[in-house]
């Protein structure tokens, strides 16, 4: 096929966030036929996954909508109607809930994988139209606890490091990270940074993951029990005065606290808790500390957790003794999950006001409300619900409608038994995907077909601040409309609360961001950006200023056909917090001792084995479209569960048998898969699967990030 392409149209991967650059071939019909990599792309260097490489399959794959639709009852037959009629519906049902039992009665639940604009316009249509504070994204499962600790350890949310780090580490530490299968490029740049300079990789991760086979030391620890590590590798650095004194002199504060808290966690007795050896963990602890540069990243093994938040601060606690902030090589990264996870962080307005303004501060809600042209009391003073606690408030009856944006609660979200019976509360269910079978649309009163990715356009931000380009490349399959058409004219219908402009074309809606954006000592500033600009660069990172992107033209000439900015290779790399200067209010990052509270639910007689779960390279989150796609779906059709050959003998069990799982919420029936992946006492199940591992999971959750532990339950297995 690659043959009959005539035309490559340039746009950004729609899947995970390590953002990479893709084009599309198109073939003399317009048809498009093949995706490849983008050579001059600095984030992928003209490499893609199996999810990217296959992408071009999604555009005609079974199942997606075609037109809107809309019924009485949940479960009936749906009706075929037009635009108009189901739009018309939707905001007078709306209205009419917010009238009968107050406006936060309606909620609204997004995504991480919209595009930036799609996020602002829905995030101005929610919190500047409708009125409801509970409003959040299906982010609150992925990444929550990341924002939250990094806001409390800087003061401001935003990953300080990017990719070019590898290049320059002396030691990485992944905690809770499998990068070989959840970012697959992510760790080609890894790889190809340890083939060139060899340093120590240290993984810590309760199960033999891919990326922990290839690391020089591999952590097997308890679930749950990261702060009991760090606090004694803390412990170490600070006995024998491995600290950066000088950086947390100038830089930080609350290091009395943070050494007094961590003299508790010696680690002779904290091998006991944490299942990892007193002398392994005095020499990561070296390791870390005397590295020139050391660096550290993580993933869901650290946010999905009741300590999610707190195992973030700890993460940031060590890199900040460390001095390891802000410099190359020398930095706390999160690997974010989703494709523009980022970009509803920044822009979305999910948990606050767009560019990462806060509901709680006057200032913020002044400036948005005057640039949206509203009344400031029209905002709330505080954050509402959060996805997490939005379920409960519907089983209670709190909340009576829900309108869920590119996101399927009813395979993503724990405990699910606890989350069907919720759905069958709401009076108002609206659907808006790309696929009319998605699982949740089965409770829903309206569904809204979506266009998916290069049907539409917009932009993207990656994991190190990244911002890339989608370009609209096909029109939008069938009837199906893209999400910024539709949260457009959504707002016509409720002009009549607050009359506010909504830009006609998404690069209208990205110019008022830009605007938005620009603000003393924020670090979010995207106002040298363009669509333009951020095309013909292959991606830009924020920080980017006017000022600066004026530098770059006089320098390599301005944005045009062929690429306006040299690539952005390592020393174009913005990091944030280079110059020692945090958001805080001091100006000085915040040191916070973390007590280890062992509040998970644990093995015991009756549920004996820990129950994880996690992702494989082929799919992605539920499903919803890598379950639609011939190869992803052929390499990895069915949920396993992988268990240790020496705890399947105990049971008599067999490689390939199927068994059944049962937690107190509910259980399942998988194939077992033997392996030495996981130990005697754990399992561990893809979640991709709909009624299979979250019909298990508790999901306790962290009390600052609302995110819940998928990953810390209690199971028992029984023959079948
Ligand atoms: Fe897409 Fe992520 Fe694969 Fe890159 S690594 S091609 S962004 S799924």
């Amino acid at each position: 096929p690659v043959k009959a392409v005539k035309e490559w149209k340039y746009t950004t991967c729609n899947y995970c966030s390590t953002g990479c650059a893709i084009e599309i071939g198109l073939n003399e019909a317009g048809k498009i036929v093949t995706s490849r990599g983008h050579a001059g792309a600095d984030v992928n260097r003209g490499k893609l996954c199996i999810k990217g490489l296959l992408e071009h399959e999604l555009f005609d794959s079974p199942g997606r909508g075609t037109m809107p639709l809309m019924r009485d009852k949940a479960h009936l037959p749906f009706q075929p109607t037009s635009w108009d009629k189901a739009l018309d519906h939707t905001a007078a049902k709306i209205k009419e809930i917010q009238d009968k039992y107050g406006r936060d009665s309606f909620a609204v639940v997004s995504t991480g994988q919209l595009l930036t604009e799609e996020f602002y316009t829905l995030g101005k249509l929610v919190r500047g139209q409708i009125g409801t504070n509970n409003y959040d994204g299906n982010t609150t499962l992925c990444m929550a606890s990341a924002v939250s600790g990094y806001k409390r350890s800087f003061g401001s949310d935003g990953p300080p490091g990017c990719y070019g780090d590898f290049e320059h580490t002396h030691c990485l530490m992944a905690f809770g990270s499998n990068l070989p299968e959840q970012h697959p490029i992510i760790y080609w740049r890894l790889k190809e940074a340890l083939e060139k300079r060899k340093f120590p990789l240290i993984v810590v991760d309760p199960r033999v993951t891919m990326l922990a086979q290839f690391a020089d030391i591999h952590l097997p620890l308890t679930p749950g029990t990261d702060c009991v590590l760090i606090n004694s590798m803390m412990h170490v650095i600070l006995k024998e005065g491995l600290q950066d004194q000088a950086y947390i002199d100038a830089h930080t504060q609350g290091i009395d606290e943070l050494r007094a808290l961590v003299a508790d966690y010696d680690p002779k007795t904290a091998q006991h808790v944490c299942g990892i050896s007193e002398d392994m963990i005095r020499t990561v602890a070296r390791l870390y500390a005397s590295a020139p540069a050391a660096m550290s990243i993580w993933t869901m093994g650290i946010n999905q957790s009741t300590h999610g938040s707190d195992g973030v601060v700890n993460i940031n606690n060590l890199n900040l003794i460390t001095g390891n902030i802000g410099k190359p090589g020398g930095t706390s990264l999160s690997i974010t999950g989703q494709c523009n996870a980022m970009g509803t962080r920044e822009w979305s307005s999910c948990s606050g006001l767009p560019g990462y303004r806060v509901l709680e501060k006057e200032k913020d809600r002044k400036t948005v409300a005057d640039f949206w042209g509203i009344d400031e009391s029209f905002f709330p003073p505080k954050r509402g619900l959060t996805q997490t606690d939005i379920f409960p408030a519907i089983e209670t009856g709190q909340i009576k409608g829900l309108w869920l944006v590119a996101t399927n609660p009813m395979t993503s979200m724990p405990n699910q038994p606890r989350i069907r019976k919720a759905m069958e509360n709401l009076e108002f269910l609206v659907v808006q995907d790309v696929y009319e079978d998605v699982e949740t649309n089965q409770y829903s009163h309206v569904y809204f077909p979506a266009a998916v990715w290069a049907e539409k356009e917009g932009c993207h931000t990656n994991t190190e601040r990244r911002v890339n380009l989608t370009r609209n490349v096909l029109p939008a399959y069938a009837d199906s409309k893209p999400d910024f058409w539709i949260f457009n004219e959504m707002a016509k219908r409720f002009q009549d609360r607050n009359a506010i402009h909504f830009p006609e074309k998404p690069e209208g809606a990205f110019e008022e961001m830009r605007k938005l954006s620009v603000g003393t000592g924020r670090t979010l500033d995207i106002s040298g950006m363009s669509y333009d600009r951020i095309e013909a660069a292959r991606g830009i990172q924020w920080p980017y200023s006017e000022a600066q992107a004026q530098a770059d033209e006089a320098r390599v000439g301005p944005a045009g056909a062929t690429q306006m900015l040299e690539r952005q290779d390592f020393l174009g790399n913005p990091r944030l917090y280079t110059d020692g200067h945090f958001q805080t209010d001091s100006g000085r990052a915040n040191l916070i001792p973390v007590r280890f509270v062992n509040n998970n639910e644990c093995p015991d007689a009756e549920y004996p084995f820990w129950l994880n779960s996690g992702r494989v390279v082929e799919h992605f989150h539920t499903r919803t479209r890598t379950g639609k796609i011939g190869n992803c779906n052929k390499y990895s059709p069915t949920p396993y569960m992988e268990m240790n050959p020496d705890a399947a003998a105990e049971l008599g069990l067999e490689h390939q048998s199927y068994v059944r799982v049962v937690s107190r919420r509910g259980d399942a029936v998988v194939m077992v898969q033997l392996t030495h992946r996981v130990g005697r006492n754990m399992l561990f199940i893809p979640f991709h699967f709909h009624d299979c591992v979250n019909r298990l999971t508790l999901g306790l959750l962290d009390p600052y990030s609302r995110q819940p532990a998928f990953k810390q339950n209690a199971a028992r297995i029984e023959k079948i």
